[in-house]
């Protein structure tokens, strides 16, 4: 096969790389000595292509976003067609656009309950932000100036700007810069319990009754949650958990946020992750699966009240981005959901979930260090133990998801580790929603093959 660039191309590349680009989440000491892993150059369905011409199985959706695959032709034309008459208008100063209004009746319709509104933004940090901000903005316009804290949850990941990266129960997110929004609260994840079976604990919401109790109801603007963690784990809330939270919303005046960002538009198998558990949130933040990740959208849905007590309001919202209703990533949104729509791509999604099983059944029978399998749709995830039974993890030492993480790169799969929790070790797999059982099959045979290695390796 012809090589798309020659080795002294991709040198001068790398070059380039190591000395003009500064790269997000990646060690910029390390990049400038070994230069980028991979250069991405092209993508077909769940396969992408580097300028060397290698191909890997995008086990991820690159970061859990481009859910229709990669190289979708008709989202590339809905965003052409749309770039050739109108690129780009502004929404701001009651300027509007088309694509802007259709999408959001059309994002409104599938949302449950009483959403019924959206404001549009870049991504999913700015969502985040913006949910935040809507929130104690409505407790404002109800005359509860004070109701301004936000609550989120341990091992969360809600972004990465000032306000969601301080909602983020990651640490090594905070590390960065040190600042931290003092209005931002973390309340212990009660998770852990539950993937140790006890199901029956009362206390999952427990520690947020703690917090509610300690700085008062009267001071709380809203809790945000994933319905299944993503960067932090692939944690699936456990039955009844986030019904207790928002009957703890409803109780304390709070207003529950629902972070969609990786679960909307079928990641989990229904429309949005909260969907799984009939709960209704009182707002949505989205971005990500709603363009496939082949524009750069994100948006946030507001409750009938919300937006009732809103539209009230007589002056200018002073907030807003840019790229609020961007026409040609609405255009883009638009065909996106028309296609997940069109092909029944939840069904998919539903029966995929059932091949990863299966492969995940047979990886934890020949594989004793594998524990805790776990998917809602094609959202999944298993540890790595030392000894399942026990639940001991690996000597620290052994970063055993990032070595697998790493030998299956090697192998042409792309996986992401999760290891920053003190002696957790959790192998993340999201492919995009349109992967076939032979994809599945093939992703399993190699992670098969690397812990067989890896086993190989911790007897030596
Ligand atoms: N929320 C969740 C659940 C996410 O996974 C992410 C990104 N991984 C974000 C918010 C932030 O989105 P963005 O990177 O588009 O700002």
């Amino acid at each position: 096969m012809a090589v798309y660039q020659t080795s002294l191309q991709i040198e001068n590349l790398n070059g380039l790389d190591k000395k003009y680009y500064l790269h997000p989440t990646t060690v910029p000491k390390k990049f400038i000595e070994e230069g980028p892993k991979i250069t991405f150059h092209k993508g077909d369905g769940v396969y992408v292509t580097d300028v060397k011409d290698d191909t890997y199985i995008d086990g991820v959706s690159m970061l859990w976003n481009v859910n229709l695959g990669h190289g979708q032709k008709e989202l590339a034309k809905a965003a052409y067609e749309q770039m050739n008459t109108l690129a780009y208008s502004s929404s701001f100063y009651g300027y509007s656009n088309e694509k802007a209004v259709r999408l959001a009746e059309k994002v409104v319709s599938l949302a449950p309950g009483d959403l019924s509104a959206v404001f549009f933004t870049s991504g999913g940090s700015e969502s985040n932000d913006t949910a935040f901000k809507l929130a104690r903005f409505y407790w404002h316009l109800n005359g509860r100036k004070n109701k301004k804290k936000i609550i989120s949850i341990n091992r969360s990941y809600h972004g990465a700007t000032i306000a969601a990266g301080s909602a983020t129960g990651i640490d090594a997110f905070h590390n960065f810069a040190g600042s931290k929004d003092i209005d931002i609260i973390q309340a212990k994840s009660h998770l852990t319990n539950c993937e140790l079976g006890d199901k029956s604990d009362p206390n999952y919401e427990g520690c947020i009754r703690d917090i509610i109790e300690k700085e008062g109801a009267e001071s709380i603007a809203a809790i945000i949650v994933e319905p299944v963690q993503g960067a932090g784990g692939i944690h699936i809330s456990p039955e009844g958990y986030l019904r207790a939270v928002k009957d703890l919303c409803e109780e304390n005046e709070i207003l529950m946020i629902s972070d969609e960002v990786i679960c909307g538009f079928g990641r989990t198998g229904k429309m949005f992750g909260i969907d799984n558990w009939e709960v209704v949130p009182d707002i949505m933040s989205v971005a990500k699966g709603i363009t496939s990740g082949y524009a750069q959208l994100g948006g946030v849905l507001i409750n009938k009240d919300i937006r009732d007590t809103v539209i009230q309001y007589d002056q200018i919202l002073g907030h807003g981005f840019t790229y609020s209703g961007h026409p040609t990533a609405c255009a883009v949104g638009l065909k996106n959901i028309e296609i997940l729509e069109r092909d029944n791509i939840l069904n998919n999604v539903n029966n995929m979930e059932k091949e990863l099983m299966k492969g995940f059944d047979y990886l934890s029978d020949k594989h004793p260090h594998v524990a805790k399998t776990r998917t809602l749709g094609l959202l999944a995830g298993f540890d790595l133990q030392a000894d399942r039974d026990t639940d001991k993890p690996f000597d620290e030492s052994i970063r055993a998801a990032s070595f697998i993480v790493e030998e299956c790169f090697k192998r042409k799969l792309i996986l992401r580790a999760a290891d920053f929790e003190k002696g957790k070790n959790i192998v993340a797999i999201a492919p995009p929603l349109i992967v076939n059982k032979e994809e599945i099959e093939e992703m399993i045979n190699i992670i098969d093959a690397t812990l067989t290695d890896f086993k190989k390796t911790l007897i030596k």
